[in-house]
C-alpha cells in the first residue's frame, strides 16, 4: 500500500501517464472464477476460462499463453486434442479456445494450464450428428441469479442433472443491490465502465456452485436487462436517457459478457453491437434459437414512454406494427429458419413470459410493457412465423419474472377457441426475489389461456424431449437464504408431439 501511494505521488509531480501499473502477479489459483464450455456442435465446442491476479483489483498484463486439452476420459488420458491459447489484455485475459475435430452426441473432459498450474477437469458434451436419429434429449432452462438474494443450491443441484446442455435465459448477473433478506453483498456498487463490469462476472463467477454447473454440462446462454442495466430497450434504460453515454455502457457490459461466457472467438462484440442470437441442432429430434429481445427492441409506447411507468392500460401505440422486439434482420433470420425447420421439437430459448398477462381489476387492462404484452403485434408476427412451421411442436422457454409459468401461446388470446400455436414453459428465478404466490394465483384465474402459476419458490425446470412427447420438471428449491438447500419437484407437465399445450402429468 504504501508504495503504491509513492509512485501514485510520483506520477503527478513527474507527469507520468496516470494508469501505469506494475504486472501484477498471477493469483495462487489463475482458475478461480472456474471452468466452462458451450456452443456444442456435432464436431465443435467451445472451452473457457479467465486469469485471475493474486489481488482481484489488480489487472495482468501482456498476452499470457494457456495450454488446454480436451480428452475421452475423466482422467483425462486419451487426449484428442490440445494446443496454446493466448489471454489477451483486451479481452480480459479470458480465454475461449473453438474445439474442432471432436465426435457427435460424446461426452469429453477438459482442463487448461497456465504456468505449471492446471485448473479443474470440467466435462463437456457434443451435439449429436444432424442426420442421427435421436430418441432422447434433456436440457435445463434457467434464469436469473442475484447474487445477494439467494445460495447458489439450485446450480449444484444443476450439476448433477442429467442434460445434454444448459439453456441459460438471462440475468446472469445484476447491476444493483435490491431485495429483502439477503445473504451476501456485491463488491461495489452499479457497474458502468469496463472493469466494473468485470468485477462483478468475477464475484459471480467465484462461487463454487455456479462453477460446478458449467463445469458438468455445455451452457447455451443469452442475455436479459440486467447484464447491462434494468428493463433497457435498445439504447435507453429508466435510468439512463441518453443514448450516447448508454451505448458506451453497453459496449462495456456486451464486451464483459463476452469475456465471462463460453461463447465462440468468431462472434466477438464489435462496440455497443453484439448479435448473440443463434441456432443449435440435435439430430432430427430438437433445434434450439437463442433469441435476444433486449438489443434491437422498440422503445415503450404510451404513458410508458417517460420511462417512469412500467405499465400501460389502453394504449393505442401498442398496435403499431412497426413496433419491433428482435428487430427486422432477426425476425427475417428467425422466419427463414422456422420455414425450412426439419426436426421433431422447435424450443425457443428468450428472456421472458411471452403469453398475454392482463394484470388490470375490475375489467380494466393493464400491461407490463417491458415484456412482451409491450410488444403485441410483434408477438403476433413471431407465432404466425410458428404456425408456418412444417415443424408442428414449438416449445416456448422463457426467464425474467422469477416465478413458473405454463400457458397456451395464441394468435388471439382473448379467443377462447383460438388454436394453441405453441406450448411456453417459464422456469422460475434461480435466486433472485420472488412475487408473492397468492398474487400469482389471481392472474392464473384471469388469464384463462394461463394453465399454471407458482410463485414464492425458486428454482429452474427440465425439458425432456422424446419423439413421441416433451415432459417439462419444474425444479424448486427448499431455500435459498441457506447453503446446500435441497431440490424437489413442484410440477410436471407432458406435451404431445402434434398437439399443442400442456397436460399435467
Ligand atoms: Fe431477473
Ligand atoms: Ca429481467
Amino acid at each position: 500500500m504504501q508504495r503504491r501511494s509513492f509512485v501514485a505521488g510520483l506520477s503527478s509531480v513527474l507527469w507520468l501517464p496516470r494508469v501505469v501499473r506494475a504486472a501484477a502477479p498471477l493469483a495462487p489459483d489463475p482458475f478461480g472464477l472456474g471452468v466452462a464450455s458451450g456452443r456444442p456442435q456435432p464436431s465443435s465446442v467451445v472451452l473457457w476460462t479467465r486469469l485471475m491476479a493474486a489481488d482481484p483489483a489488480e489487472r495482468l498484463s501482456g498476452e499470457i499463453s494457456v495450454g488446454w486439452s480436451i480428452a475421452e476420459d475423466e482422467r483425462m488420458q486419451k487426449v484428442v486434442r490440445s494446443g496454446q491459447a493466448t489471454a489477451e489484455p483486451q479481452w480480459g485475459h479470458s480465454v475461449h479456445v473453438d474445439v474442432d475435430g471432436l465426435r457427435p452426441n460424446r461426452f469429453y473432459w477438459y482442463r487448461f494450464t497456465v504456468q505449471g498450474k492446471a485448473s479443474p477437469v470440467g466435462r463437456t458434451r457434443t451435439a449429436p450428428d444432424a442426420a442421427e436419429r435421436v430418441t432422447a434429449l434433456r436440457f435445463s432452462f434457467a434464469s436469473c441469479q442475484q447474487y445477494e438474494q439467494g445460495f447458489y443450491s439450485a446450480q449444484r443441484h444443476m450439476a448433477d442433472e442429467e442434460l445434454n446442455a444448459v439453456l441459460f435465459l438471462g440475468d446472469y448477473i445484476y447491476e444493483r443491490t435490491w431485495g429483502r433478506d439477503l445473504v451476501r453483498h456485491h463488491e461495489a456498487g452499479r457497474p458502468t465502465t469496463l472493469d466494473e463490469y468485470r468485477n462483478r462476472y468475477a464475484l459471480y463467477k467465484s462461487d463454487r456452485d455456479l462453477q460446478a454447473a458449467h463445469a458438468a454440462h455445455p451452457w447455451i446462454v443469452t442475455w436479459d436487462d440486467h447484464e447491462v442495466t434494468n428493463d433497457y430497450a435498445d439504447d435507453i434504460s429508466p435510468d439512463d436517457h441518453q443514448a450516447k453515454p448508454f451505448l458506451a455502457m453497453r459496449a462495456a457490459a456486451y464486451q464483459a459478457y463476452w469475456e465471462h461466457m463460453p461463447l465462440s472467438n468468431k462472434v466477438k462484440p464489435a462496440g455497443p453491437s453484439f448479435k448473440l442470437y443463434d441456432r443449435y441442432r440435435f439430430g432430427d429430434l430438437a433445434e434450439v434459437f437463442t433469441i435476444d429481445d433486449r438489443q434491437y427492441r422498440a422503445h415503450n409506447a404510451c404513458e410508458a414512454k417517460s420511462l417512469q411507468s412500467r405499465y400501460v392500460a389502453d394504449c393505442a401505440e401498442l398496435l403499431d406494427p412497426s413496433r419491433s422486439m428482435l428487430g427486422a434482420e432477426q425476425e427475417a433470420w428467425f422466419a427463414d429458419a422456422m420455414k425450412r425447420a426439419s426436426t421433431r421439437w422447435n424450443l425457443l430459448a428468450q428472456q421472458t413470459l411471452m403469453a398475454e398477462l392482463d394484470k388490470g381489476k375490475d375489467g380494466a387492462h393493464r400491461y407490463w410493457v417491458d415484456g412482451w404484452d409491450g410488444y403485441p403485434m410483434a408477438r403476433q408476427k413471431l407465432l404466425d412465423t410458428i404456425a408456418a412451421s412444417p415443424t408442428r411442436d414449438t416449445l416456448v422457454l422463457g426467464g425474467d419474472v422469477h416465478s413458473f409459468w405454463t400457458t397456451d401461446l395464441k394468435r388471439d388470446f382473448a379467443d377462447a377457441k383460438a388454436p394453441v400455436v405453441a406450448t411456453e414453459f417459464v422456469g422460475g428465478s434461480l435466486t433472485s426475489q420472488t412475487p408473492d404466490d397468492k398474487a400469482t394465483q389471481e392472474l392464473v384465474r384471469k388469464n384463462p389461456h394461463i394453465r399454471y402459476g407458482r410463485g414464492g419458490v425458486n428454482g429452474y425446470g427440465v425439458v425432456a424431449l422424446e419423439p413421441k412427447a416433451a415432459t417439462v420438471s419444474f425444479r424448486t428449491v427448499g431455500s435459498v437464504k441457506q447453503q446446500n438447500a435441497p431440490i424437489s419437484t413442484h410440477a410436471r407437465f407432458v406435451v404431445e408431439a402434434g398437439k399443442p399445450g400442456a397436460h399435467s402429468a
